[in-house]
């Protein structure tokens, strides 16, 4: 099938409001400008030098979101590239520095904390108690060129969907937590970017309002 008949497909399935962010990474510019040929405007990439050398390739008007593990000394080079989203800001030394770039650079970006719910030990992300704490309103009051629009989360790998249920559903509770406590005066604190390829419609059911979709518009990827 075609990217733009999946493309089509997924996009069908998709309750209106949930914005498609088509996971693109290690597949070909050559894919991506098919997406794009068919409507698609958001990208995901997880590795900085394949997003800024894909983005020095495609239009401008595509809003770039950056869902992989960002090293700090990556940050800078990241940011010369327009980035509309870090979906994946895990430590507030991050979060901290990514405002301290963008002001250094003259820009605005939107972030998105990360949760670590799944049971993979690997996987980045604050612990939900972790990020109640560490997310202080000192810490939010202090940048200047951010925007926290909201939680970005994974589901255990596995196919209990039980599990990957209560994952997802971990992951709106801290959301919930927040939207009612430090994050009360920010509207734009809004968004829950939870859902991939095999587990989006569980997602959906637990009230993302972002999914992350890579192979079922792309194919198999080849690392
Ligand atoms: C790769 C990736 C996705 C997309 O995964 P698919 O299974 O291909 O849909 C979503 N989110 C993150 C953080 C990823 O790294």
């Amino acid at each position: 099938m075609s990217i733009a008949s999946s493309l089509r497909l997924v996009r069908d399935t998709l309750p209106s409001g949930v914005e498609l962010v088509a996971v693109s990474k290690f597949h070909p510019v050559e894919a991506l400008r098919e997406a794009y040929d068919a409507g698609q405007r958001v990208f995901g990439e997880s590795r900085v030098q394949e997003l800024v050398a894909k983005a020095g390739e495609l239009p401008g008007d595509i809003r770039w979101h950056f869902i992989g593990h960002l090293q700090t000394n990556k940050v800078r080079q990241l940011l010369t590239v327009y980035v509309d989203t870090v979906e994946s800001v895990d430590s507030i030394r991050l979060l901290k520095l990514i405002d301290s770039e963008a002001s250094r650079a003259g820009r605005r970006v939107n972030v998105m904390l990360q949760v670590h719910v799944a049971k993979e030990e690997t996987k980045f992300g604050f612990a939900p108690d972790e990020l109640v704490d560490e997310l202080t309103a000192e810490v939010v009051s202090s940048l200047r060129c951010v925007k926290i629009t909201g939680l970005m989360g994974m589901a255990s790998n596995t196919d209990d969907e039980e599990r990957v249920s209560a994952d997802f559903a971990a992951i709106a509770e801290v959301h919930c937590r927040l939207a009612a406590d430090v994050m009360a005066g920010f509207p734009e604190f809004c968004q829950l970017s939870m859902g991939m390829s095999h587990d989006y419609h569980i997602a959906l059911r637990h009230g993302a309002t972002m999914v992350r979709i890579g192979t079922d518009i792309f194919g198999n990827r080849e690392y």
